[in-house]
């Protein structure tokens, strides 16, 4: 069973309740009053491992990935809770520098820390929830791309999955912007902020934008078609790509992690800072166009 599949015979199985404006199936949920919330696990193993990643990048990534969610929703951050499980070979002395992660990216993004629990457990996990304002006048979901629109994705792709392969094979002489890019993403509230009223759908690139346009595609019940070619990649990632034998643009619309936003608005208004890398028609799933979408993509499967 993959994530999505089993997402969903989970939420089959709650109700939600009074009160509620969006629940499960966007970036965050959204409650009638304004306030949002979002959760996300970053599991030893799964989501790092000690031998790439710095004890404080841990910590920020936690949180960062937890706060590109309420990016993505056109939201302010209010707060985060932390639950820590602690699995063997890790000392005090550990945790606190992971903790130092945690606070420096709350301090940089302005999302104090208001509580949590820790526990032992198999392996060091962090399960954050982290609270925020609705953006004014309405949050912008995943489900109002509409057929004609264009799709623009910010910054630039595949930094985090090149980052991760050079962490792997070079350890410490990794190339540093890019290894920077894995270890200490960075959720774009500053584009987020430029949306919020323009874009009609908006959803964080966390598992590649193979997988996300996906969800973009269900949520909205339209296709969206994806210009591999048109992708905008980060510096030394299509080196990368190709030393690896694959196609730069499948290489970074594959690649989870980067964390920026891919949304769509009215046709003729690309955003600064935004790429127009696709655009939203009647139907249903995704279509990819250019180098390297023979043969099909998909993304990130945390289950996998
Ligand atoms: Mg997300």
């Amino acid at each position: 069973m993959g994530e999505f599949e089993l997402i969903g015979r989970l939420a089959a199985r709650v109700a939600a309740g009074a009160g509620v404006a969006v629940g499960i199936g966007d970036d965050a949920a959204v409650f009638a009053d304004g306030l949002v919330a979002s959760t996300d696990l970053l599991v030893e193993g799964v989501h790092f491992r000690r031998t790439t990643a710095a004890l404080a990048d841990i910590g920020w990534k936690a949180l960062a990935v937890n706060l590109s969610d309420l990016a993505a929703m056109g939201a302010t951050p209010r707060g985060a809770l932390v639950g820590l499980t602690v699995g063997p070979g890790w000392s005090n002395d550990d945790l606190v520098t992971v903790y130092e992660g945690v606070g420096a990216c709350a301090e940089a993004f302005r999302c104090p820390i208001v509580g949590g629990d820790v526990s032992r457990g198999p392996s060091l996990a962090l399960a954050v929830t982290v609270l925020g304002h609705a953006a004014a006048p309405a949050p912008v979901l995943r489900s109002g791309a509409r057929p004609g629109d264009v799709l623009v994705v910010s910054g630039a792709l595949g930094g985090s999955e090149a980052g991760r392969h050079l962490l792997e094979r070079d350890g410490a002489t990794a190339d540093v912007a890019l290894a920077l890019r894995h270890r200490r993403p960075v959720p774009r509230f500053d584009v987020a902020a430029t949306l919020v009223g323009r874009a009609s759908a908006m959803l964080d690139v966390s598992d590649g934008v193979a997988s996300d346009a996906r969800r973009l595609a269900e949520a909205s019940g339209v296709r969206v078609v994806v210009d591999l070619d048109a992708l905008p990649l980060q510096a030394g990632v299509a080196d990368l790509a190709r030393s690896l034998g694959r196609q730069p643009g499948a290489f970074a619309a594959v690649g989870g992690e980067d964390y920026e936003l891919l949304a769509t608005v009215p046709a003729g208004t690309v955003p600064s800072g935004m790429t127009a890398i696709g655009w939203i028609e009647g139907g249903a799933g995704v279509t990819f166009l250019g180098d390297g979408a023979a043969g099909g993509l998909s993304g990130w499967d945390h289950l996998a």
